[in-house]
């Protein structure tokens, strides 16, 4: 593991680190999004960032507080930069308006980092399947990042945060936004019962239900929903 300094980051009031945010850098290549992380002017940094070819880099101690989630919000909790760790993933991201990217999947040799680092960070801080999130989970309003290319299944796969478990049966599942609003809070989104709920539905999507992010609520979504509370209210009482 490379060593870098970044100037962005304060002392942590909390003393045990509750989440793991995954984002992906959003830049044209790990060179400049290595820069932008170190420099002071732009206030941003991660603890970690892997490179596309699999080189990681510390940016921020694990002690201390690094600057990567921003205005955020899961189950309450306003200050998740304060209690969780920060790994920034070398990925052009998503075209928007003034930036032209084409989104792109991650390659295998840096899946493989990603997985190994945030393995032991897991380990070392005793975080919940639950609390592995990506930006987008916790900032939704602003965040698109990691994005539906991101394997979170594989991440699972290897213990790294939680997916649905596949249904062995067909059990009627009732198809109920508002329900499904609810369970959305209780897993710990940031719901305030939306007007118009596409833009809470696709984010889910994006995370959970990678092959369509239509924001359209439907039986598939609704279950796996289902199921990621339910495994998150098992992993409570253990
Ligand atoms: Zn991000």
């Amino acid at each position: 593991m490379k060593v870098l300094n970044s100037a962005n980051f304060d002392n942590r009031s909390a003393t045990k680190i509750k989440y793991l945010i995954m984002h992906y850098t959003g830049m044209i290549n790990g060179d400049d999004a290595l820069e932008k992380l170190c420099d002071p002017k732009s206030k941003v940094s991660a603890h970690y960032l892997i490179e596309e070819n699999g080189e990681v880099y510390q940016l921020v101690n694990e002690e201390k507080r690094a600057w990567h989630a921003g205005v955020a919000r899961w189950e309450g909790d306003e200050d998740i930069n304060d209690i969780s760790i920060g790994i920034e993933i070398v990925n052009s991201g998503h075209a928007y308006a003034g930036y032209e990217s084409i989104y792109k999947g991650f390659p295998e040799v840096q899946m493989t980092q990603v997985v190994s680092l945030a393995q032991k960070i897991i380990d070392r801080h005793k975080i919940k399947p639950h609390y592995v999130l990506g930006h987008s989970d916790v900032a939704w309003r602003r965040k698109i990042d990691p994005g539906e290319l991101f394997d979170w299944k594989k991440l699972s796969q290897n213990g790294v945060g939680s997916w649905p478990k596949s249904r062995l049966l067909e059990v009627d599942i009732k198809v109920d936004l508002s329900d499904f609003l609810r369970k959305l809070k209780t897993f710990g989104y940031d719901v305030d019962f939306e007007k118009d709920p596409s833009g809470i539905i696709t984010v889910f999507q994006r995370h959970f239900r990678q092959d369509n992010i239509d924001g359209q609520l439907d039986k598939e979504t609704m279950w796996r929903l289902l199921s990621l509370v339910e495994q998150k209210l098992v992993n409570i009482r253990l």
